[in-house]
This record gives structure tokens, sequence and C-alpha cells, in this order.
């Protein structure tokens, strides 16, 4: 029995071979064709159930399968899997396609639209259905013959554009190498640095050091090194990537031509003829027919109210930058290659404090457990380890249970914390198992539960001898992993009941990182993280610990509190003035911060809806328009920013970089009402309740602006975020 072909429980990770993919994979690509053969087939007229339901049958059997393989490949790579994993991906892909482009599908979903049955299904599959025909329309179902191959064409050339336009800027990253052999050069460039540098000379058989654009090379550089020059020259070629301005000291980009301005103006093109093709005025409204936003100008209002209040807090940051460099710095000027150095110098001056001391608070014994305590509190459910009749896929898994307070099963997840060789790195969540009702019997049928995969890549718990400790966390991983909570909790809370709007599944892209933002507020709340947090003591510098301590007790069964009691010094919780501190810091610089995250919304926004790619006006002076207007730090004449701005030209951003905003808007906004609550104790069950009914449990089955307005009792507003960013008068 191939273990990817048994759906009947959790997944059978410990019995998956590299072996079983591809007759799995192709046997479950033939079952669904010959479903899709006899629905098309079908003469009589479709219905939710002749038509949608056994389509979504076999869609999940493809999903939860393949949905395994690349989980696999994600976290345990290893060649063969590799190999397996991409031997299949595009027979996975060409299979969606096809499915994507069917015009009988397409006509039948028109067909089940207009009958009057349609009337009588629930809000949620009227959703499923209603996204089903958006998304053929978007797909270029509509156009006749001719129409469809050119926009195929435009399709394919749009895809080879953007994987041209990440090759060029990768290339171009690549063959920067800053070559340095006096020592003298490099001082206040931290030692790890530092040596990562040495390496590279060294691998080649040079002296010296060697600098790369690198971030973990680029951005230390820029932060720490004392050398202006030094800055310079980085900032000059980092700030040049594929553009055609060759930065001086750059060695090797005489090879190729990286530029990628050719290649933006065309993509700007064929977007400008897609979106004219489907019927629209630009490409920003193709974007925005799957987002929460409705029109440009709407998203364009919405950044500059932002830009106006944010403009006072940017110029004070600024001014406080500038006076602090001049007096404490000796840098009458501040040029573009002091920001980071001189921003870095004020925030120790003022929050001194390292990620270090912080961390010795963190250890994850505490962590998880007040992590599940919070939800737990908040939406009365209860979180349980289970080591039992469980298959992980490494034995660092730790596997967990939700249930209601009546004990009934809500549903599972996998949490995969720490980094390790052949895992990807970042942290995400995935679905493994979506919930919906299923029908076994006729007139019997019953809940299929979620679970979910949690993927973050934090430090491992060391190990001296047979010492064990926790693992510790830095504040900034803590917030991670309550990010990736909530992602997780929107997956596993839902009570939609089928597969198309369940969960996160249609949630509109520009709001589903909703439930995971607002999940990280509680990472600044003294009342949540003082009860969280236990000092843990330094580990010794030495390997003494064999004479000093005795061997850890066992481990007790299904406890997330797996871990010798000496090692947590259990009396000390974080103390205030640490967390003040910490708090202080968090919003060092955020008016400068959020300018420029507008100032790239804003370009984007304006690239995709009224700036015209034909026309006389540069895309360079598009952005050099928009700094005027909203900047408070103009970058100089040279920098080509554009030309490496994978998120909108490489990447699914395009007309959709203030998602990042918008979200945050909508999470600030959602988390200010348990503060209005319950000032000064923002853990209460009660809005709780109303943020699971209103926005986690309806997942994608409504709009998220009725799900926000239902749980808020209004439009969202600005105004929470400000405030949490330190930025009201
Ligand atoms: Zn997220």
């Amino acid at each position: 029995m191939n273990p990817l072909l048994d759906f009947s429980g959790l997944p059978h990770f410990a019995d998956i071979r590299t072996e079983h993919i591809t007759p799995a994979i192709s046997e479950l690509l033939a079952d669904s064709r010959e479903v899709l053969a006899r629905v098309r087939n079908d003469a009589s007229a479709p219905s939710w159930e002749n038509f949608v339901q056994p389509m979504e049958d076999a869609n999940e059997r493809v999903a939860r399968a393949w949905g395994q393989v690349s989980h696999l490949n994600a976290v345990v790579n290893s060649p063969e899997l590799r190999e397996a994993y991409n031997a299949n991906l595009p027979l996975v892909t060409q299979y969606y396609a096809e499915l994507g482009q069917d015009q009988i599908l397409f006509e039948k979903f028109k067909q089940l639209r207009g009958d009057p049955g349609y009337e009588n299904l629930s809000r949620a599959r009227k959703k499923i259905v209603e996204n089903a025909l958006r998304d053929f329309r978007l797909g270029g179902a509509d156009l006749d013959a001719a129409e469809k191959e050119r926009f195929l064409q435009i399709q394919e050339k749009l895809s080879a554009l953007s994987s041209r336009f990440n090759d060029n800027l990768l290339d171009a990253t690549n063959n920067f190498m800053l070559h340095i052999e006096n020592a003298d050069e490099l001082a206040g460039i931290p030692d790890d640095v530092l040596q990562m540098a040495r390496g590279i000379a060294e691998k080649e058989g040079m002296p010296g050091w060697k600098f790369t654009l690198h971030a973990p090379s680029y951005i230390p550089v820029l932060q720490y090194a004392d050398n202006r020059a030094l800055r310079e020259k980085l900032y000059r070629a980092y700030s040049t990537r594929a553009s055609e301005i060759e930065a001086p000291g750059v060695l090797a980009n005489s090879t190729g031509n990286f530029d990628n301005a050719p290649l933006i103006r065309e993509i700007l093109e064929l977007r400008k003829e897609e979106a004219q093709m489907l019927g629209f005025d630009c490409y920003a409204e193709v974007s925005l027919a799957t987002k929460m936003a409705s029109t440009p100008q709407q998203v364009l209002d919405f950044l500059q109210e932002l830009a106006a209040k944010a403009r006072p807090y940017a110029e004070r940051d600024l001014a406080e930058l500038r006076e602090f460099a001049a007096a404490r710095l000796g840098l009458e000027k501040l040029d573009a290659w002091d920001v980071a150095y001189a921003s870095e110098k004020l925030r120790v001056d003022r929050y001194a404090f390292s990620d270090q001391e912080v961390k010795q608070y963190f250890p994850e014994t505490s962590v998880l457990p007040g992590m599940f305590k919070l939800v737990e509190n908040l939406y009365g459910i209860i979180i349980r380890r289970v080591e039992e009749n469980v298959q992980l896929w490494h034995s660092d898994v730790k596997f967990f249970t939700i249930n209601d307070c009546n004990g009934k099963l809500i549903g599972h997840f996998y949490l995969d914390l720490y980094a390790r060789p052949g895992k990807r790195g970042g942290g995400w969540m995935d679905d493994a198992v979506s919930r919906r009702m299923r029908t076994a019997e006729p007139g019997e049928s019953s809940i299929q539960a979620p679970v979910a995969y949690l993927t973050c890549n934090f430090s491992p718990p060391v190990r001296l001898d047979s010492q064990a400790r926790p693992a510790l966390f830095t504040h900034d991983e803590v917030i991670t992993l309550f990010h990736e909570f909530g992602h997780g909790l929107h997956h596993l809370l839902t009570q939609v009941e089928d597969l198309g709007v369940s969960g996160i599944h249609g949630v509109e892209w520009d709001a589903v990182e909703l439930p995971s933002q607002f999940m990280e507020n509680f990472c600044w709340e003294w009342d949540v993280v003082s009860n969280m947090t236990k000092r843990v003591d330094p580990l010794p510098q030495s390997g003494s610990l064999r004479e000093t301590r005795s061997a850890p007790p066992p481990a007790p069964n299904g406890s997330v509190n797996a871990v010798p009691v000496e090692h947590v010094d259990s009396g000390e919780p974080l103390p205030q003035s640490l967390f003040d501190k910490m708090l202080a810091a968090k919003n060092f610089q955020s008016g400068m911060q959020t300018l420029r995250q507008i100032e790239f919304a804003l370009f984007d926004m304006h690239l995709h809806s009224d700036f015209d790619p034909d026309g006389e006006k540069t895309v360079q002076q598009l952005l050099d328009e928009i700094r005027r207007e909203v900047a408070v730090l103009i970058p100089p004449g040279f920098n080509r920013f554009p030309n490496s701005f994978s998120h909108i030209f490489g990447g699914g951003y395009a007309a959709g970089y203030y998602s990042y905003k918008w979200a945050e808007v909508l999470s600030a906004d959602a988390y200010s009402l348990f503060e209005e609550t319950s000032p000064g104790k923002v853990v209460n069950a009660e809005t709780g309740a109303l943020f699971w009914n209103e926005i986690l449990a309806v997942g994608g089955s409504r709009s998220a602006l009725e799900s926000f307005i239902a749980f808020r009792g209004r439009e969202p507003k600005i105004d929470a975020l400000l405030r949490h960013n330190g930025m009201v008068a």
C-alpha cells in the first residue's frame, strides 16, 4: 500500500519513501482527469453534488498527497527527494493549468450560477462558485480563440521576463566582490562578518578579506564599518545592481549585460495589454480583483493618508539622526551610506540592551506553554502534546491536538521549530488537511478535522554532555512564532464545511496576514510576556558541567516542560525595565521606515495604474517624483532601486506591495478592540470569542471587509497602527 494514497488519517511520514512519489502522483492525476472527464460529459444540469463536489474531492486528494511531498522536500530535503519532487512538479502544475483553462467546466459553472437551485446553496458554496467564475475570467476563459492564443503568449512571456529579471539581479549581486588587504580599513565590522569575508578570500587562495553584496555581508558593513569610503563603495555597487551603471570597484560586472531597465518596460507593457484584453483599464485592477482593496484610487488614498500622518515623525527621526551624526560621529553631511551606520550607533546609544540578554528570558519551555495558555484563555480551547501513534518526519518535530472545552476535537498541528541542514529557511504555515464536511455513507456525514504544519528556523537547544538545555528564543523569534501560530489558528479554528473557502482558502491576499499579525501584538503586552518569561542560567563557557551537575531526570511524557528544572531559574521573570527598553526600541525610526514602505507601495501602484510605459516619462522619473512628494531622505541620483525591485517585477507583488501596510492596519485595528474592551488586560475571552466567530471561523466564505466590519462594528481605521508605531501626538 502506497502511504501517499492513504487519506484515512494523519500523513504516514515514517512510511513514505522517495519511490512512492511518482506512482502516487501519476495515479492521482489519472484518477482526477477521469473525474473531470466524467463531470464534463455529464448531460444533466450541473449541481453542487454532481459537479462541484466530485471535483473538490479529486483535487483534495492531489493537493493532500502533493502537499506531503512538498512539505518533506522543504523540511528534510535530500538529492533523491529533490529529484522526485522536480520530476513531478511540472505534472502537477500542468494539471492545474488545464483545469483553469477548461472551457466546458467554465460553462458548467456559469450554468450552475444561473440555475434557480443556486440561491439555495450555503454562503460558503456560493462564494466557491463565484470565486471559480472570477478565476476562469482572470485566466482568459472569456476570450475568443485568437485572443486566447495571444493571452497565453503574454503569460509565458511575462513569466520568462520575471525569471530573467531575477537572474540578472542575482548575477549582478554575485559578480561583485570587494577585496581588502589592509586590516586598518575594517575597523568596527563585527568578528563573525570578518571571518566570513576572510573565508571567501581564503577559498580563492587570496590574502585579506572579500566582501559581497549578499545581505549577511552587505548589511553589517553598512551598519558597522567605521570606514566611510568602504561603506560608500558597497552602497554604490548595491544600489546600482542590474542597471546601466557600472559602479567603481566592481570587479566582474564586465562579462554580461545585467541591465533590468528594458525588462521593466516590457513587463509593464505586457501587463497593460493583458489587463485590456480582460476588459480592465489597467493592470492594478486585475491585481485588485482578488484582493480586499477595491480600486487603485482607494489604495492611493490609503497610502497618502498614512504618509501624511507619518511624515512629521519621519522628519523628527531624520532630524535626530542628523543631529546625533554631526555631534557624536563627526558626520556633518549625512549621506545615503551613513544612514544605517549612524542609526545603529544611535540605537545602541539610546536603548543599550542586546538580543543575547533578552534571550535568557525566553526559553522554549516558557514560551510555548505561555503562547498556548494565551490562546486557551482567549478562545476557551485546550492544547495538548501527543506522542503516541503519530508519525513525524524528524525527531525535532512535536505534534499537538486542539480540543474545545468539552473535549471535542478541533484540529491538530505539527511544530518544527529548529533550523537544520536540508530544511528551507524562514518561517511558514502550511495546511496538511483542511476542515470540511465529508459524506461517508449515504445519509451519514462527518467533519474532517484540519491539520497544519508550523515551521520555523530557530536555534536548536544546546546540549553539553548529557545535559539538555531548552532552546532560547530572541524576542524577534518569539514574534515569528506567534505570527505563524496566528496563521495556524486561522486554518485550524475555521468552522467552514467546504474546502474551497475553509480556513485560509479563498481569503483575499491583502487580508490573509490579519490573523498572523494580530497575534504579534501580544508579544508587546507586559501582561502576556511577563507571565511566560523565565530566566535561564547563562551557559558555562567550559565543559565543566559533568562535575557540578547530576544527570537530568527523564523527560515526563506528553508534557511541553520536558526539561531539567535546574536550568531554569524559576523565580526570576523578565525585569520590567528591560521590557520597557524593548518597547521603546520597537518604534525606533518608525516614521522613516513607514515612509519608505509607502514610497515603494505608491511607486508600485502608480506604475500599474496611471503610468504609461510607452510615454515620455521614465520609470526612474516616476520614482523620483514620488520621492519628492513623500520621502524625507532622497537617495543619490545614481540609485537604481527599480532595477532590483523583485517583489513587483520578479515576484507576485505587482500592484500588491501596499498589502504589507494594509494588513498591518487591519491587524492593529482588530487588536485595538481588545485594548478598548479591557484596558490593561487584553486577554478577554468575550472579545476572543467574537474574533473567532467573525474572523477566524468564517475563513474565505465571505469577503474580508464584511468579516472585519462584523468583528469591529465599522470599517478599518489607521489610528491603532499609528498609535502602536508611536506616531500619535
Ligand atoms: Zn505571514
